[in-house]
């Protein structure tokens, strides 16, 4: 019997139970896909928004706070990237300063740090920032992550504290029992006192499994991007225009790797498998940069890629046990800010819904804290001599445009919640990420799973299951 199933392991599903694992519990992270955060958590703007944008009395106001304050000291725990960038909001003329002064007054509010630049000033920081530009918000918290690199991390602390990973498999339903729900996936079945719902754009899939009438449906919407080379500097902070009814709009956002991105855009989709990238979406993002900045670098594009929000009918985030299921606790539409809140929302979760209903011994192995990885490239001279010594797979470049060693590369398979897929690889240390995309490292880095998984080149899979690379081997 365990005492939590959590359905889904994006940034909401794995901060949870990195906080849980805290606890003697017995619980189990389960999700569809082959790796953990494949979904939103994989494709997003990965900004720690610092909180002024959301209203007031929301719980995406209140939890966006307190979350992203959390966010540098988790990254430091779990040895993961965080860049404190700061955003500049960019106001063009009187209409658009209007809103910055509304965004400036909650920021007082939440005690959020700002500061007013003209539009000379901050262009003297910021050389490609348009000459449209009238003024700007600049908020000098904002910082960007590697969001399915704090996903991953989170879920290697809480497997390494006791809890159950199940990835590969589909909840398909949750049936009532004495004790709470049994809830069954395509592999098996799960008898649990209480369900968590974080399953993203299938939240209301969901909890249509134990309510009869659920009182939200997601509506997800797209988000399509640039991924600009990082030889290209083009920003410092992350650059947004004021907000809109619509959403933040779109931004140039230098990554943690070095890399920017430029985007999104904002558009509902019908299909919630529906993850590909489309003209008139790039197009939005051509067109809707440029008003905020100038010499777009889409010459130097290295990629595109898509995200699908997990927005809902209901405009706040959805944390509440589901009023017609008891023990049955959604944490759904957690669209944008949701990245940002997600160590709050773990905390609301524990601290308001689960509290009473569970026993809260501290587990006395636990550790919140995660193993280094080696990172070469981090290394000075001398460091990368020793651990080459050491070990001659970290002399070994696989990667040539992030220079990834063989090592890396290896570490990243062996560790808790290793990597199973070319992209787990590529999610974990990067090789594919640069100019090349794979072109050079791609098929070393599928001969390196083989040989790890022992398993034949034949059954390496890029992504999913079904995904396999090669038909037939030349020898
Ligand atoms: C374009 C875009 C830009 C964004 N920018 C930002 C930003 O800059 N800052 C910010 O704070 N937030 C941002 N967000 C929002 C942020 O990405 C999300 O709020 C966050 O990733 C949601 O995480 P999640 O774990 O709730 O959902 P997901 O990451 O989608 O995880 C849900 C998981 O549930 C699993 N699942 C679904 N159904 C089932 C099933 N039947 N059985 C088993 N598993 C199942 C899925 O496989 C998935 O892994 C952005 C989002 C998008 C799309």
């Amino acid at each position: 019997m365990y005492d939590l199933v959590i359905i889904g392991a994006g940034i909401t599903g794995t901060m949870l139970a990195r906080k849980l694992s805290a606890f003697k519990l017995k619980a189990v992270l389960i999700d569809r896909e082959n790796d953990i955060a494949n979904e939103a958590t994989m494709a997003n703007s990965a900004i720690v928004h610092t909180g002024y944008d959301p209203e007031e009395g929301t719980l995406k106001g209140l939890l966006n706070v307190r979350g992203a304050r959390q966010y540098e000291q988790i990254c430091r725990d779990l040895h993961c990237g965080y860049k404190l960038t700061g955003a500049y909001v960019a106001a063009c003329g009187e209409e658009e300063e209007k809103v910055q002064d509304e965004l400036a007054e909650r920021a007082e509010k939440r005690g959020i740090a700002y500061e007013w630049l003209s539009g000379d000033e901050a262009r003297t920081h910021e050389p490609n920032l348009s000459k449209h530009v009238t003024r700007v918000l600049s908020f000098p918290e904002t910082a960007v992550v590697y969001p399915w690199e704090v996903a991953i991390a989170c879920a290697e602390v809480a497997v390494n504290n006791g809890t159950e990973l199940r990835l590969n498999e589909t909840v398909c339903a949750i049936d009532r029992t004495d004790s709470g729900w049994c809830v069954k996936t395509d592999k098996g079945e799960y008898e649990t006192k209480i369900v968590i719902n974080a399953a993203g754009v299938a939240a209301d899939k969901i909890y249509g499994m134990v309510g009869d009438h659920p009182s939200f449906t997601m509506t997800p919407k797209k988000g399509e991007y640039f991924v600009i080379d990082n030889d290209v500097h083009y920003t410092d902070h992350i650059i947004y225009p004021v907000p809109t009814a619509k959403g933040k709009g779109v931004l140039a956002v230098p990554t943690v790797y070095g890399n920017t991105l430029l985007g999104p855009n904002s558009e509902r989709v019908e299909d919630p498998d529906e993850r590909g990238c489309t003209f008139a979406g790039l197009d939005y993002v051509r067109e809707n940069l440029v008003k905020i900045m100038r010499n777009p670098p889409f010459n130097k594009t290295i990629r595109n890629f898509a995200g699908l929000r997990p927005s809902s009918s209901c405009s706040d985030f959805i944390i509440e046990e589901a009023p017609d299921a008891e023990n049955f606790i959604n944490v759904a539409s957690i669209e944008s800010p949701g990245l940002a809140s997600a160590p709050a929302v773990a905390d609301y979760v524990i601290e308001e819904l689960l509290k009473d209903k569970l026993t809260w011994d501290k587990n006395p192995d636990a550790r919140m804290d995660r193993e280094a990885p080696v990172v070469m490239a981090k290394l000075s001279e001398e460091e990368k001599k020793a651990k080459i010594a050491e070990n001659p797979l970290y002399g070994k470049i696989i990667c040539r445009c992030e220079q990834i060693s063989e090592g890396e590369i290896v570490d990243c398979i062996r560790r808790t919640c290793g990597a199973r897929s070319v992209k787990g690889v590529k999610k974990r240390v990067r090789p594919g990420m640069g100019r090349c995309q794979g072109g050079f490292c791609e098929p070393r880095v599928l001969n390196i799973l083989a040989r790890e998984l022992n398993c034949s080149p034949l059954d390496v899979v890029l992504d999913s299951p079904a995904s396999r690379i090669l038909e037939k081997e030349n020898r």
